[in-house]
């Protein structure tokens, strides 16, 4: 590529601007050759053409005295008359002064010789001539005419004559003719004088001829009266047309020639003259020459010197351009082999290129030195920061250094945060006795390890033998068998001090080179040293902060898993394990489905809770979902809710469910509904009683007597007896759970309490009650109001659900340290799956009798509450019939009697 653009960039732009320059010359120097050429070619043409036309001028003049000559014949009387001897004589004169007339002679009106002059050699007076062209027309004209060029019959000789028609003007009638036979071969003559004259030297072809094309003159005399050929038909149509001009055209062998033609008006002939155009253009074409010579000369040297300078600067550039390419990289390519040999080549040149490129070869040695050594640097401090375990890191570090510096010994010495003293954390090539008992106070002044970490800078003894600061060590160093010894600090921030030790066996004083590769390399250990010990202790933080996180899930009261985007379990909690009834071992990377399905095997319809679950999970519901589940035969209200969880950049890295056991909310929600219908219907009974009673009496239109009236007086303080008795359960109640029914315990006579209580019953138990008292329990120590509430509670009960009439019988034993008080009844019992729920607010059996009568489900509830503040229990005692409540308080000394 770049070998390319070195070429663009001077080869093309040098081409460039040589054509810029050259370009427009030759553009220039074609336009002003052409245009001359032009002019040359034109030249040579008009040279010809005035030719022709002065060949024309002067056949014309020749031809044009004929016509003089013999329109005055033609008026001659002794010509009119055909007086032979006068025409003799005429004739003779007339030949006398014009060579080139051969013959004089006169027909009569029927084309006859009537006489012809000279007389001689043969006569052809008498012959009839009425057939030549030139007697046709003039018969037609009384202008004189020129005939077609012809071979006279008197003469002999090729011969054009110029004719006059002889006319009787006063009778119109024809009287003959009169013609002068003009010689051809004298214009023949007159051309080749012309052309000798004009052009000695060159091939020049003059002919002319008349109206049939017909040659009538030509420089070689048998041509004469020929008709002219190798001549393009369209210049000789041209010619006899009348016009003028010139023409190049090729010969059937394919000679190019310049034809220049002009007519001879009066004779109706046209002079042609030809000559090879290689000759006629013979000046143009040198100059062509000459020019395409100069313009060839010119790029030639052009692209010559292009060509050298490619050779000399250019490609001496891109191989420089390739050296550069190089720098820094050891493919040791064909290519490079090759542009090597050529620059060492081109090295040993004197100029400035020589120069550049030993220069360039000298840098590139440098840096190649320098990378060399870099990239090793780099390789071993790779491997040293390549693992974060702290004992790797230092073998790793040592190892290098061997590798690094082809040394056998060398050390790694850190400060014990323990001991408080240097000692030697890993060791190459040193004895056991050296690494268990080097042990460097940190303020001892003389030790090389010190000095180092204290200055920041490497420390050397260049021989242990002589350097007098190491006398105390040189035993040790005997022992251990070095002779030099430098000390780099490991420069670190978080981590202990630490510094590298380096042994050599024989004397030796470490570079500047050394010690500074020694120090990068260092500075790299340091860093490994560092992150490995923050590792080490960041590890420990993030252990510490994982066991927490995990106690802490693993104690929520909610169950929890995360699950990776495979849908399989990445973490559940104990809790989650426990509801959905599976081994917490087995749980991770198990599928959700089979957690779905554990859940769902618990519940009563798993098919609708497996659905329930998978539409949550799936995400088409928002809301929670609820669904139910056996854990320990006990109903459990779950309910599930899911969210993805986002990293630190907010991109997910997984789902997260929460099972929450909702069963209490749900129970107190149950309770808070039966509460409002429970409190609503037992408040509106009495109400209903009272209201309608009180209605009657206030009645106007019935009169009531006494005994009715009593009656419903007593319904109506009854309801409201009813009514207060209500209020005041659901005040007891409220005051039991906020935790404010204070006791005020008195001395009371339980015998007395139970009869009190049992009189306030509603229904009232009349003579069905029977009190077994155990001796010597005459008094308790309770909160009188309390203890009657609890008695009469039970009483009512035990009234109100067992048979009419049969027994209620109260028994109070006494043992060490309780008295225990027994209310039993003939009822249906209580079945022993409710005996601990009873004891609830609002809870009520649906069974037997319960649902007919009327009650709250907070009796046994206070009297739990008040049985518990007096310190004492209350449960529904084993009975074979019917139903005994028992409740024990404290037999304590206020208690006895
Ligand atoms: P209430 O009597 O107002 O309904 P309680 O708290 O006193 O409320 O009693 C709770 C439930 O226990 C009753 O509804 C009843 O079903 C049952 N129960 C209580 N005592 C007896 C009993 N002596 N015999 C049978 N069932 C009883």
């Amino acid at each position: 590529m770049n070998k390319f653009t070195i070429r663009r960039d001077l080869g093309i732009q040098i081409l460039t601007l040589y054509l810029f320059l050259v370009v427009p010359i030759i553009i220039a120097s074609l336009l002003v050759f052409r245009f001359a050429n032009q002019r040359l070619e034109d030249d040579v043409k008009a040279a010809d053409l005035a030719l022709a036309k002065s060949i024309a001028q002067e056949s014309e003049t020749t031809m044009r005295n004929s016509l003089i000559a013999i329109k005055k014949l033609g008026q001659n009387p002794s010509v009119l008359n055909a007086d032979t001897h006068g025409m003799e004589n005429l004739f003779a004169d007339v030949l006398a002064v014009r060579p080139d007339i051969t013959m004089i002679y006169r027909l009569d009106a029927n084309g006859i010789m009537l006489y012809h002059f000279p007389t001689g050699p043969t006569s052809t007076v008498g012959n009839d001539y009425s057939f030549r062209e030139h007697f046709q027309r003039a018969k037609l004209t009384t202008q004189p005419l020129i005939s077609k060029g012809k071979t006279s019959l008197t003469t002999n000789e090729a011969v054009t004559t110029a004719v006059m028609p002889l006319w009787d003007y006063r009778t119109g009638k024809f009287l003959g003719i009169v013609c002068i036979n003009i010689k051809l071969e004298y214009l023949s003559q007159l051309l080749s004088e012309i052309v000798s004259e004009f052009h000695p030297e060159e091939q020049l072809l003059v002919t002319i001829i008349d109206s049939s094309g017909n040659i009538i003159a030509h420089p070689e005399h048998e041509q004469l009266l020929m008709p002219l050929k190798d001549v393009n038909n369209q210049i000789i149509e041209n010619v006899l047309l009348g016009k003028s001009g010139s023409m190049i055209s090729k010969d059937e062998d394919g000679n190019k020639y310049l034809y220049s033609y002009t007519p001879v008006y009066s004779a109706g002939w046209g002079v042609i003259i030809k000559r090879p155009a290689k000759e006629a253009f013979a000046t143009p074409n040198a100059f062509n020459r000459v020019m395409i010579g100069t313009i060839s000369v010119f790029v030639i040297i052009g692209l010559f010197f292009w060509l050298s300078l490619s050779r000399q600067v250019i490609r001496p550039l891109e191989h420089l351009a390739n050296i550069s390419e190089r720098i820094g990289i050891s493919d040791i390519s064909q290519d490079n082999d090759r542009d090597k040999e050529t620059l060492n080549r081109l090295s040993g040149r004197t100029d400035q290129i020589g120069n550049l490129i030993r220069s360039l070869q000298r840098m590139e040695n440098a840096i190649e030195a320098r990378l060399n050594e870099l990239s090793t640097l780099l390789e071993t401090s790779a491997s040293v920061v390549s693992t974060l375990n702290l004992q790797t890191v230092f073998d790793r570090i040592l190892e290098q250094v061997e590798r690094l510096f082809d040394v056998s010994k060398s050390a790694v010495v850190a400060l014990d945060e323990k001991t408080n003293k240097f000692l030697v954390k890993a060791s190459r090539g040193l004895s056991d006795v050296y690494n268990d008992h080097l042990s460097i106070d940190p303020n001892e002044p003389q030790s090389i390890i010190m000095r180092a970490i204290r200055s920041g800078y490497a420390i050397q003894i260049s021989d242990t033998e002589t350097d007098p600061t190491y006398a105390a060590m040189r035993p040790i160093a005997r022992a251990e068998g070095y002779r030099s010894v430098i000390a780099v600090p490991l420069k670190t921030q978080h981590a202990p001090p630490a510094a590298l030790l380096i042994f050599r066996e024989k004397p030796h004083l470490f570079s500047k080179r050394e010690i500074s590769l020694l120090t990068n390399f260092a500075n790299h250990a340091a860093m490994a040293f560092e992150n490995a010990t923050l590792y080490a202790r960041s590890d420990m933080k993030l252990q510490e902060q994982t066991r927490r996180l995990e106690a802490l899930i693993q104690s929520l009261n909610d169950g929890l898993i995360l699950e990776n985007f495979s849908g399989k379990v990445i973490y559940a909690n104990k809790k989650v394990c426990e509801m959905a009834g599976i081994d917490p071992d087995t749980t991770l990377n198990v599928s959700i489905e089979f957690i779905l399905k554990s859940f769902a095997s618990r519940s009563n319809d798993p098919e609708e809770t497996r659905e329930l679950i998978e539409k949550k999970l799936l995400g088409s519901s928002t809301e929670p979902a609820e669904f139910s589940i056996r854990i320990n035969k006990k109903q459990h209200y779950i309910r599930l809710d899911s969210f993805m969880v986002m990293d630190a950049k907010n991109i997910p890295i997984g789902r997260v469910q929460i099972y929450h056991d909702i069963t209490t909310d749900k129970e107190l929600d149950q309770m808070k509904s039966s509460l409002i219908s429970t409190v609503s219907h037992e408040l509106r009974t009495p109400l209903a009683t009272i209201k309608g009673y009180a209605s009657t009496l206030l009645a106007n239109d019935v009169e009531w007597d006494k005994e009715s009236q009593n009656e419903f007086l007593r319904i109506i303080s009854d309801e409201t007896d009813r009514l207060s008795s209500i209020v005041s359960d659901l005040l007891d109640l409220s005051k039991i759970e906020a935790g404010t029914s204070a006791l005020s315990k008195t001395k009371c006579d339980l015998r007395q309490l139970i009869l009190n209580a049992s009189k306030v019953c509603h229904p009232n138990p009349q003579d069905r009650l029977s009190l077994k008292i155990q001796e010597g329990i005459s008094q308790v120590y309770v909160d009188r109001g309390k203890m009657e509430t609890v008695l009469r509670n039970l009483i009512e009960n035990a009234v109100k659900y067992s048979w009419k009439s049969s027994p209620i019988i109260i028994t109070a034993e006494k043992n060490s340290d309780t008295v225990i008080i027994k209310v039993k009844d003939q009822g249906p019992g209580i079945p022993k799956k409710h005996q601990r729920d009873i004891f609830r607010s609002f809870y009520r059996l649906k069974i037997g009798n319960s649902s007919d009568k009327q009650g709250m489900g907070l009796g046994l509830a206070i009297c739990e509450g008040f049985v518990k503040a007096h310190g004492g229990n209350i449960w529904v005692e084993p009975s074979e019939t019917g139903t005994c409540i028992a409740f024990s308080i404290p037999n304590n000394e206020a208690n006895n009697s």
